[in-house]
């Protein structure tokens, strides 16, 4: 392998002068160097081969010995020094200091094609910021992060991509309830991949510290190497803190879009660039219900709830924006962005709704119809994913009775969990929204056939369903990986029909509604 190493981070900020792998407060520095841990036997699951085109690794040396080797910690790559990127951030609406890169180790970045790429190892042992925690992570949630980030990157929704996924052939110690059952599980590695793994946290620890220099430092580090049109100065910073409003902003709405639930939205796990980071407790809506949340973490208060997150976003950007306020000294221009961006939030989710049901004209109602529909959506269990891509079915010339006949849901009949509900004031609801649905649709000049083609490009078919990742993880679990394969396959063209993964078109079995790591997951990981 003879990748073009070209260290930018390593390079143009300030290291932890202290090498030895300690944990402890680092203060004035953006990472400390570390080595990561070797493995008793490390062995490749599964590679993204597109990944391994972007940092110009062939087909060929992903088979390498070499690869697995650097790719599990166990070999260091020539001319990297590999280290762990020192942050702070908000955890559940509470300061919680210095968190940093407790088990994430960044192999060094890699030009390819003019693009920018850092190479981060994801449980490849202890690091200075692991805190009370051992650096490591297991094979079932590694799984999940593995096949979830490359879902979304193939979804269309802005994310860190993932280049490989190992098992170390060690065993880690993981009470996975939080009930004092600990047990051994296997040990696994991810390999992450993004322009940068900067987070919220990342400028927030700086502030929090009184440490002006090298917050100045680290912003102008991040506009000269992502947000280029941002001079160096007081408007540039105001412009930063913009232009990463909208990224967040429109990364929420794409989450929305899919049903993704990010499950632990702290500021440590809010990327500068606008990339879904760190694939925790999340989950995807099955039922359309606002109030969900996979994380038993937050089941209490529902924080990171479904419909909470574009809430949650402008509450993490006011954070951001408390951080980088030492280097603008003018709250009004930050504020100003941040108010704009409930009316921008409102303004493309309606556009987004809009797309999910096939709208192009402009209608006054439209507001009334999706809130609307929501509603219904919510009356009797109705899978999102289903319903969306079922819609694009229904003709515009679709009768709707006034009897209590179901026929004029049958094109999304297999969305309901309950069919059996669909009667009294639930099927009056239904059949109202129906009707005015098909008259709405009647006001756009495109043919069924072709909203149906551009609907099936918004709508996607196959999403990591929670008990998909979970069937995947039992296999693996037993040393058969071909699920993991086989789900990686058809998420990579998550629009198209692909029959012969009709069975992951389905609603959720029964048997997963309560079965932990379904709909239920911790943050142990
Ligand atoms: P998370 O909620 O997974 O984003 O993690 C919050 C913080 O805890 C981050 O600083 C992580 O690096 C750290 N952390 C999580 N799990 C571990 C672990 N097993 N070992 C060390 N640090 C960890
Ligand atoms: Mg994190």
């Amino acid at each position: 392998m003879n990748l073009n190493i070209n260290d930018t981070f390593l390079k143009e900020l300030p290291s932890d002068p202290i090498n030895e792998n300690s944990r402890r407060q680092v203060l004035r520095a953006c990472y400390s160097y570390v080595s990561p841990r070797k493995t008793k036997a490390p062995q490749l699951i599964h590679v993204a081969k597109s990944v391994a085109n972007l940092l110009g690794i062939s087909e060929e040396e992903t088979q390498s010995q070499e690869f697995l080797k650097v790719f599990t910690g166990n070999q260091v790559l020539p001319n990297t020094t590999p280290y762990a990127m020192c942050y702070g951030g908000h955890q559940f609406g509470h300061w919680a200091g210095q968190l940093g890169d407790g088990r994430a180790i960044n192999l060094g970045e890699v030009l390819h094609n003019n693009k920018q790429w850092a190479i981060q190892l994801k449980g490849a042992g202890e690091t200075p910021y692991s805190r009370t925690a051992d650096g490591l992570a297991v094979l079932r949630s590694s799984i999940r992060e593995y096949l979830c980030s490359e879902a979304m990157h193939y979804l269309g929704v802005p994310t860190t991509r993932a280049l490989s996924l190992s098992l170390s052939g060690d065993e880690v110690m993981r009470d996975m309830l939080y009930d004092g059952n600990a047990a051994y599980e296997k040990g696994a590695i991810v390999c992450r991949v993004a322009p940068s793994f900067l987070r919220f946290g990342s400028f927030e620890i700086f502030s929090a510290r009184q440490d002006p220099k090298t917050l100045k430092t680290l912003v102008d580090y991040t506009l000269r190497n992502f947000y280029p049109n941002c001079e160096l100065n007081k408007q540039g910073y105001i412009q930063f803190f913009r232009e990463v409003s909208t990224r967040t902003l429109d990364m929420i709405i794409e989450w929305q879009r899919v049903g993704f639930v990010h499950g632990v939205m702290n500021t440590d796990n809010m990327s500068i660039l606008g990339l879904t980071i760190d694939y925790g407790p999340y989950g995807w809506l099955e039922g359309y219900d606002k109030r969900w949340t996979p994380n038993t973490t937050d089941t209490e208060h529902k924080r990171y709830q479904f419909g909470n997150q574009s809430n949650i976003g402008l509450w993490n950007l006011l954070k951001l924006a408390n951080a980088l306020y030492p280097l603008i000294e003018e709250a009004e221009p930050l504020e100003e962005i941040l108010a704009n961006y409930k009316t921008t939030f409102a303004a493309k989710y309606l556009g987004m709704m809009k797309a999910k049901l096939g709208l192009t004209t402009q209608n006054t109602d439209d507001i009334k119809l999706i809130t609307d529909l929501e509603t219904v959506l919510a009356k009797t269990e109705t899978d999102m994913t289903i319903f969306f891509r079922n819609l694009a079915k229904v003709s515009k010339t679709l009768e709707v009775p006034v009897k209590d006949e179901l026929s004029f849901l049958s094109e999304v009949m297999d969305a309901f969990y309950k069919p059996e509900e669909l009667k009294g004031e639930v099927l009056f609801f239904w059949k109202d929204w129906m009707k005015r649905y098909v008259a709405r649709l009647q006001e756009e000049t495109a043919t069924d056939e072709v909203r149906k083609q551009v609907m099936d490009t918004i709508n996607p078919k196959y999403v990591l369903r929670n008990y998909m990742a979970q069937i995947a993880i039992d296999a693996a679990d037993k040393y058969d990986y071909s699920v993991v394969g086989e789900l990686f396959t058809v998420l990579e063209k998550p629009y198209n029909e692909q029959p012969e993964a009709q069975k992951w078109f389905a609603k959720r079995p029964e048997w997963a509604r309560t079965k932990v790591g379904c709909s239920m997951l911790s943050c142990s990981s």
